[in-house]
């Protein structure tokens, strides 16, 4: 505390902009940065300097980190820019040319030393500034898990590998060290993220590493199975229905990992599915869904649908909202596609879709999968399951919880009325009494 009260504390700020992977890297820099004693900001008047990690994906995002970066000049005006859009220094230079420094993705070394020199450090190693398991800027009872960088795919429509490079698998130990240190720190629940989950240690032949004197190997299955055995709730982001993701739902069926599966299919139309150059784009999705089902009744699959990618004819459109009423996948979300400058699919000479029919599908996609929905999770009412509490709503005198089929800031929740007694990273059983639209309302047994 003397040092607190005797020196100026450098004083960062942040805006963290984009994706759960830009997040995690927000965290990784603010624990470094804690461990060099910097404080961080929530706001900008106080700050010395404040970073602004950005999102690069869409020309919509960027608009809006653009503009995230011009309200940081205005109400501080020493900024620094990190993330995605980091790749793009020119056109941020140009637009704010009073900008410190910008560097790109996943730089921590970069961005860190571009705030030791607008900002030198006042550090003092007898102060523990940083906890073991880092600094987290979710919940403290959920932690994004990432274990990889980059990706090997090259989906037409997505500019990410060019901007974070080819797929970079992390060790498989450090992974778990890193999974055991939140769990021990009482995080709940583990959300496994990076741009392709299944295809995991492919870049590192799979190498094994040792996790408490035993070898495991780098593969989803081997990393699956080890998570599982934390005593936390884990749950997968972005894996693609490869055949080897087979392996994965007996773990789920046994209670290992939650029943949950976030796969981006984005279409189901052959010709659209080649135009947009998707990984793992076999004709065999619906009979592998049905032979997870059959492993594991409980499986809930997340997706996000692409309506109007340049070509898409009506009959291709017709395919898809048949082939989701076949799939019948619990959750979806459907986006009109945006042409992200820089991407290949404006390079494949296919028409575009007029924004009209565009919205007239996003509209019928969206209808289609809201009934799909609300159809299964009718289905649950009387169920009597496992829910995680996130927060209690002291106004509204109830616990937002949510089950194992949902996931924080995607998905639904779980609504328990009366139970303020609760915190948040409680896990109670509950009876489902009702569905909503997108929630449930279980009470307590
Ligand atoms: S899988 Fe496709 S959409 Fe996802 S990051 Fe890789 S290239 Fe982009």
């Amino acid at each position: 505390m003397d040092r607190l009260m005797n020196k100026h504390v450098p004083k960062v700020g942040l805006v963290s902009l984009g994706c759960p992977k830009a997040l995690v890297d927000s965290e990784r820099i603010i624990t470094q940065l804690r461990a060099e004693g910097y404080v961080m900001s929530p706001g900008y008047e106080d700050a010395d300097v404040v970073l602004v990690n950005t999102c690069g994906f869409l020309d919509s995002a960027k608009a809006e980190s653009l503009a995230a970066i011009g309200e940081a000049m205005a109400e501080n005006g020493r900024v620094i820019v990190t993330g995605c859009m980091g790749v793009e220094a020119d056109t941020i230079m140009k637009a704010h040319p009073g900008v410190l420094a910008v560097t790109g993705p996943h730089q921590y070394e970069a961005v860190v030393g571009a705030v030791h020199k607008a900002l030198p450090p006042v550090h003092d190693p007898k102060m523990d500034l940083v906890p073991p398991q880092g600094l987290h800027l979710t919940p403290k009872h959920y932690a994004y898990l990432k274990i990889s960088e980059g990706c090997n795919n090259r989906c037409s429509f997505c500019i990410i590998p060019s901007i974070r490079g080819d797929l970079v698998s992390r060790p498989v130990a450090s992974v778990l060290y890193e999974a055991e240190r939140l769990v021990k720190a009482g995080v709940k629940e583990l959300l496994v993220i990076s741009q392709d989950t299944s295809a995991y240690g492919v870049d590192i032949k799979y190498a094994t590493s040792k996790f408490h004197g035993r070898e495991v190997r780098a593969k989803f299955y081997d990393m699956a199975k080890e998570l599982g055995e934390l005593g936390a709730w884990v749950r997968m982001h972005y894996v693609y229905p490869y055949p080897h993701v087979d392996e994965v739902i007996p773990l789920m069926a046994e209670g290992k990992i939650l029943p949950y599966l976030d796969i981006p299919f984005q279409h189901a139309a052959p010709n659209v599915l080649k135009a947009m150059k998707r990984p793992a784009n076999q004709e065999k999705v619906l009979d592998r869904l049905a032979a997870w089902r059959a492993i594991c009744p409980d499986i809930a699959i997340r997706s996000t649908f692409i309506v109007g990618f340049p070509g898409e004819t009506d009959a291709d459109f017709e395919y898809l909202l048949q082939w989701m009423k076949e799939a019948r996948i619990e959750r979806a979300g459907c986006f009109k596609y945006e042409p992200v400058s820089g991407a290949k699919a404006n390079e494949l000479g296919l028409p575009q879709v007029p924004d009209e029919v565009k919205q007239e599908r996003w509209e019928r996609c969206m209808e289609a999968q809201q009934q799909i929905s609300a159809e299964i999770f009718q289905s649950k009412v009387g169920r009597e399951i496992d829910v995680l509490v996130d927060e209690i709503d002291e106004e509204n005198e109830e616990a937002i919880a949510r089950s194992p089929w949902d996931a924080p800031e995607i998905d639904g929740n779980v609504f328990l009325p009366g139970e303020t007694d609760l915190k948040p990273g409680d896990k109670v059983r509950v009876r489902i009494v009702e569905a909503e639209e997108y929630d449930l309302v279980g009470e307590r047994i």
